[in-house]
């Protein structure tokens, strides 16, 4: 695909772009934006998920000095805490995090205990997504590791896209591999991933909201178990 230095794409003109990804290595389109928007792209990471620790690995790769960020939730699993604690090790770069401005105690004053359980959205409000939109500040594209694979609500994202929500490009570089190729990817690459992924967890997010999941269930389907939410509020 042809590259330029652009910083600017219309709706449309992503919509190619992620059209002319499809079929290709996610590294191709990192190499794009990298290309297009230079240090304006930053990686999320949640640290939870296995296609993420791929996402970080290539493009450290591509370009070491790539911004990576994470939403310290404050509820996060130590198992978490000890992958951050590798990942920085491993590669020598210490990510951003970014937190909520409340702490989990001034929550509990100003909303009541355990919000999760009585408005797990409010919650997530508090504690990622608005921290996610002071991590996007000054950006112009972000990268997730979301996959169409991992839930029936992420089957149709687009490999690139304009994120109304928070007003920048998203780049979803893996979103058509399977699990099957994550895997393959960290195991020929020894990449670093969260050993609750190897103790039955798929996908790892706040200790209140995150359960292990049986071999037959959805990826995402230990999240927020036993409700209807599926999905923080950064991704929809
Ligand atoms: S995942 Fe649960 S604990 Fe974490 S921010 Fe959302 S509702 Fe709160």
């Amino acid at each position: 695909m042809t590259t330029s230095a652009r910083t600017k794409f219309s709706p449309d003109e992503l919509t190619q772009i992620s059209l002319g990804f499809e079929g290709q290595r996610p590294e191709e389109m990192l190499r794009w934006a990298f290309d297009a928007f230079g240090s304006g792209v930053g990686i999320a990471a949640s640290f939870g998920g296995a296609s993420g620790a791929v996402i970080m690995d290539m493009a450290l790769k591509l370009k070491p000095d790539v911004t990576i960020f994470y939403l310290d939730t404050d509820f996060l699993f130590p198992e978490t805490y000890a992958y951050i604690d590798a990942f920085t090790k491993r590669y020598g770069v210490t990510p951003v995090a970014y937190k909520s401005r409340l702490t989990p105690e001034q929550q509990a004053a100003r909303h009541g205990p355990a919000l999760w359980q009585r408005d797990p959205d409010k919650c997530c409000d508090l504690r990622k997504v608005e921290p996610n939109a002071r991590a996007l500040a000054g950006l112009s594209a972000w990268a997730t590791g979301i996959r169409r694979d991992q839930s029936g609500a992420r089957g149709g994202v687009n490999l690139v896209e304009w994120n109304k929500k928070f007003g920048l490009v998203k780049l979803n570089p893996v979103a058509a591999w399977t699990k099957k190729e994550v895997w393959a990817y960290i195991f020929e690459h020894k990449v670093p991933y969260n050993l609750l992924l190897d103790q039955g967890y798929k996908s790892i997010g706040c200790t209140h909201c995150t359960r292990a999941v049986g071999a037959n269930e959805d990826e995402r389907a230990g999240r927020w178990s036993g409700t209807d939410k599926t999905e923080c509020g950064l991704h929809t």
